[in-house]
């Protein structure tokens, strides 16, 4: 029988990448909570409907990325492919409207879209989602624009790009879509067949069309900042300035849209100049017409969505500091099977006490035991046979110097920790 293998487009993140995954959602953890952001724990499948009202019946996600199954019960459900959507139900459904405005939240975890997997590019992918429900400041733009740049900052990535642009609102919105469809409506001919079909239904995702040909035109088309109402274009202004004011370094662009007409005002990307084709490390805007969307009052809303496998490429690629894997400060060796009973009690006081230690368990001798203990990459192994036994002794062998120590018993696990604190070791929880 052939092997079963994951579905095309999933990764297992295996223990040698596992750690570097755990070292950025730790940074991500305290950037959020210094920022003010609480964690929350969503779903992973939501009513279908979520999702289509919430992202929008004419986006890509929508149209086509989309994990849709039916229940038992018939319903259907779909796997998340992002989680704005679910936040602004979480925080309607759980009545935090009514709080002390705005509420502030932000989860990590697993997103699902049919796409083409390539570098970068998952069917299964992390998202860091930030969102600040409930506020129209546009110091709140800021704010969420900061925390993204200042996670990037704490991971020590260089090399971004910030780029900014303005949707509008459904009341400038509709005279810019008249501007932008007859500057298209001469080109119609040389656009992809995708944007033809967007002409009619969604014009504003033309702009972002990935296709050289339409690119080009797009690059022509009038910008929808010029289209701006008052409210949107004082929005767009002070957005600016707050950037500004932080020193973050940003630029315009015109063809960043999100095209759907809850999607409103500030709409921002940050790219890496390291990823090749797949270099969005995030994405984010504000959304003020969402939640009556999805079924709530008007509600205004801002935040923003990052790739975890973007961000650990783009570390690995800038060679950041990720931590270091976890590994054993003791490694329990006994190369005598009567010992047994007592080299796993040892290990297990260790632990106790806070110290990692690990032991083999196959059954090898003592010089395996050792190399094992060094692949491991332990700084201590600790020898308890029948000799050892017998003596009521322990050997401790430094496997950085070579030295041997031997102690009583009774003062091992104390003897352990003060070597590995001469070390800088200290134990986890002092
Ligand atoms: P892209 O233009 O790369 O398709 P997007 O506009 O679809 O991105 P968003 O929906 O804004 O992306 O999601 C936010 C972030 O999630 C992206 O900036 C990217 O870092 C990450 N992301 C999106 N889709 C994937 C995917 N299929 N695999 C891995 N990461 C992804
Ligand atoms: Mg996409």
């Amino acid at each position: 029988m052939e092997s079963i293998k994951a579905p095309r487009g999933v990764r297992d993140i295996l223990p040698e990448e596992s750690w570097k995954w755990a070292f950025v959602l730790d940074v991500a953890r305290r950037t959020a909570e210094d920022f003010g952001y609480a964690e929350v724990h969503l779903p992973v499948f939501e009513h279908t409907e979520l999702f289509s009202r919430g992202i929008g019946e004419t986006t890509d996600v929508v149209e086509k990325e989309m994990y849709t199954f039916q229940d038992r019960a018939e319903r259907s459900l779909t796997l998340r492919p992002e989680a704005t959507a679910s936040m602004v139900r979480s925080y309607l459904e759980h009545g935090m409207h009514r709080g002390v405005q705005p509420v502030k939240l932000w989860c990590a975890g697993p997103m699902f879209r049919y796409e083409r997997p390539q570098k970068g590019r998952y069917r299964q992918f992390w998202q860091l989602d930030v969102e600040a429900i409930g506020a129209a400041d546009p110091f709140v733009d800021v704010e969420i624009i900061a925390l993204s740049l200042e996670l990037y900052r704490r991971l020590g990535l260089s090399n971004l790009e910030v780029k900014v642009n303005s949707v509008g609102c459904p009341e400038c919105r509709p005279t810019y879509r008249k501007t932008l469809r007859s500057f298209l409506e001469p080109r119609l001919d040389e656009l992809c067949d995708t944007c033809r079909s967007r002409f009619d239904r969604n014009p504003l995702r033309i702009l972002d069309c990935k296709n050289p040909q339409c690119a080009a035109i797009a690059d022509q088309a009038p910008s929808v900042v010029e289209s701006l109402c008052g409210e949107c274009g004082t929005h767009f202004g002070l957005l600016q300035r707050g950037l500004e004011g932080i020193g973050a370094s940003f630029s315009l662009d015109k063809r960043l849209v999100r095209g759907l007409d809850y999607y409103t005002k500030t709409a921002y990307e940050v790219l890496s100049g390291d990823l090749g084709a797949q270099n969005a490390v995030c994405g984010g805007g504000r959304y003020d017409n969402l939640a009556e969307v999805i079924g709530g009052p008007h509600v205004p809303g801002v935040g923003f969505a990052a790739g975890i496998e973007r961000i650990v490429l783009t570390m690995e690629q800038q060679g950041c500091f990720m931590g270091s894997a976890p590994r054993p400060a003791v490694f329990v060796v006994c190369p005598d099977e009567e010992a047994r009973p007592e080299a796993f009690a040892l290990l297990h006081l260790l632990r106790q006490s806070g110290v990692a230690a690990d032991m083999d368990f196959t059954g090898k001798g003592m010089k395996a035991q050792l190399k094992v203990a060094a692949g491991k990459g332990a700084l201590l192994a600790c020898i308890l046979g029948s000799e050892e036994l017998r003596a009521s002794r322990l050997a401790v062998k430094d496997l950085e110097s070579g030295e041997q120590h031997l102690y009583a018993r009774e003062e091992g696990v104390a003897s352990i920790r003060s070597l590995l604190s001469n070390k800088g070791i200290s134990r986890k929880d002092d």
